[in-house]
């Protein structure tokens, strides 16, 4: 997978950063998680069964006739329920990480600075979860979605 290097300034404490983006047009149903260290990790949902489970798990919780985007939603449990990077940071898979220094995700326009951005893309790790029995993961999913105000807590 080919990554770009984008500059970005943050609207909150002016740190000017870096972090990569890649094209994924191409590549329906692969997601690029990136934290705000800038470690990349990369899911497929086509061949990883975590997409399918969480997919499944916020359907049940959440019924049919919900009105919100449940991709996203489904992306924003996955990265909460995945392995962190080396900073004890979580892959964000829909939208920004934030800021290395202060967290906050207003940023300027990122820039693309014709650049590569050079490292290897390994799968999104979730070896935590995948230790969990079948309830904890459950319980675990409904809980973040009570977090995110989507549901009411356990
Ligand atoms: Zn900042």
């Amino acid at each position: 997978m080919r990554l770009q290097r984008y500059r970005h300034r943050c609207r909150s404490c002016q740190t000017e950063y870096f972090l990569p983006w890649a094209d994924l047009s191409f590549f329906y149903g692969t997601f690029l998680g990136v934290t705000r260290r800038g470690e990349v990790a990369v899911l497929d949902s086509f061949s990883d069964p975590v997409f399918d489970e969480v997919s499944m798990l916020v359907s049940n919780y959440l019924g049919p006739q919900e009105t919100y985007e449940r991709g996203v939603v489904v992306r924003q449990v996955i990265s909460a329920i995945s392995d962190k990077d080396p900073h004890g940071e979580p892959f964000v898979l829909d939208g920004l990480p934030g800021c290395p220094e202060c967290g906050k995700k207003r940023t300027a326009a990122p820039k693309f600075t014709g650049e590569e951005w050079m490292a290897d893309v390994p799968p999104l790790s979730h070896e935590q979860w995948d230790n969990w029995p079948f309830l904890q993961r459950a319980q675990t999913v409904k809980a973040l979605l009570a977090e995110m105000g989507l549901k009411e807590p356990p």
